[in-house]
């Protein structure tokens, strides 16, 4: 108890500046909701196609505004993030173009969208996929110029995120040195963000540095952890409209889409996420204090300003990350008995490992872990609704190891 006191003690400095930045998000959230005149009507269900749902619409207006863009689709028809950048890769690209990522491999469940045989995947339409490796965890400027002069890419896509990978989030300052000079090519690609985990973490999105579209999930970052389902995807107006004919269809686009349930839990979550963020944020410091005592690396370090709501754990065994992920699953308000384990996810290539004891069904703002079996075994600690509840998990932790 007393080293947990310790612990956050040292983190005063890192903990401030969370709060500093959860206030400028919320100033920036709150001003969107008024600008959108957002009203209490706005919150109703509607059937069938859902034409002039207000509610929808409205949503997609503040979406835009806190993303500082032209235009959005935010529905709980899109089911997660991989559909939701999915929808976005079918919507941009055609036969023949090319897709560039420049922060290295994509996240695991987009491997079949990129390559599958027969499933209808980008490459059976004839669209060709290179990638640039990141440079110890930065972009390889040159490398980039050279590949955008060569393939002459229609997207430019980067990963905020780590996603399974050994590194730390990229940054938005990294993200707008690469963009400045991405923009000068002669026919400038789309750059499209995949921005899951990224939301409200910092100050500026990607879309406020030059991205021209930036994508995630609402059961991540600014569902807030109340949003129940869906993903947002917000950008110029070009690209948006090309990417709704692929949403719905060419002749509807964004005319239909209803939500029986009503949209508050979207609009509220929204309102809550800065918070949220900044709750998870801390509690992932404090874990990643913990784990440090223990003589475990973790990634970033916490003297590093966090690009994610992340924190890798590494650990020398299997044993030990089980341990960890067990841990997560038995203090989580629900399902707390139940005891996870390895298992074949649909859409990974190694078996993963996750704890999501979450109100929200794999929610991954709220208290959760997950991780594939595989050298070296890192464990990807994320969310939190209350950071008294990270502090709990945190607590049980240090007797652990
Ligand atoms: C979570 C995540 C996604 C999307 O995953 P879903 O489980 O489909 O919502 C995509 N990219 C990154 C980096 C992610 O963290």
């Amino acid at each position: 108890m007393d080293q947990l006191v310790k612990f956050e003690k040292n983190l005063e400095k890192q903990f401030r500046k969370i709060d500093e930045i959860a206030l400028f998000n919320q100033k920036k959230v709150l001003d969107s909701f008024a600008e959108c005149k957002i009203t209490t009507q706005c919150f109703a269900g509607t059937t069938g196609y859902g034409y002039d749902d207000q509610g929808r619409d409205k949503l997609a207006s503040v979406f835009a505004k806190v993303f500082k863009t032209e235009k959005a689709i935010v529905s709980p028809l899109i089911t997660c993030g991989s559909h939701a950048i999915s929808t976005v890769l079918y919507g941009l690209l055609r036969p023949g173009d090319t897709l560039l990522s420049i922060s290295g491999q994509l996240y695991d469940t987009l491997y079949d969208t990129l390559f599958g045989k027969e499933n209808g995947s980008l490459e059976s339409f004839n669209i060709k996929f290179k990638q640039v490796e990141l440079a110890q965890n930065d972009f390889d400027k040159n490398a980039v110029l050279k590949a955008i002069k060569k393939y002459k890419p229609k997207v430019v896509f980067v990963q905020r995120s780590r996603g399974y990978t050994n590194r730390k989030a990229l940054s938005i300052k990294q993200m707008e040195e690469i963009f400045e000079v991405i923009k000068q090519a002669k026919n400038p690609p789309f750059i499209v963000v995949d921005n899951c985990y990224g939301e409200f973490v910092e100050e500026k999105e990607p879309t406020e540095v030059g991205a021209d579209v930036v994508v995630g999930s609402l059961i991540k970052n600014p569902g807030g952890g109340l949003a129940p389902t869906g993903g947002y995807i917000c950008g110029k107006t070009k690209a948006i409209d090309m990417i709704s004919t692929r949403f719905t269809s060419p002749s509807l686009m964004l005319e239909v889409g209803s939500f029986e349930m009503g949209y508050r839990l979207f609009y509220q979550g929204l309102f809550m996420a800065p918070h949220t963020v900044a709750q998870a944020l801390k509690g992932a410091m404090l874990v990643g204090e913990v784990m440090k005592s223990k003589g475990f690396k973790i990634i970033p370090s916490n003297d590093e300003q966090p690009d994610d709501i992340i924190k890798s754990v590494v650990f020398d065994s299997e044993e030990q990350l089980v341990k960890f992920v067990q841990l997560v699953q038995k203090i989580s308000p629900i399902d707390s008995f139940i005891v996870p384990l390895p298992w074949d996810m649909p859409g990974y290539q190694d078996q993963v490992i996750m704890a999501a004891g979450t109100f929200v069904s794999g929610s991954s703002i709220e208290l959760s872990c997950d991780s594939p079996i595989k050298k070296p075994y890192i464990a990807y600690f994320q969310g939190g609704l209350t950071y008294e509840h990270i502090k709990i998990f945190a607590q049980e932790l240090d007797k652990l190891y």
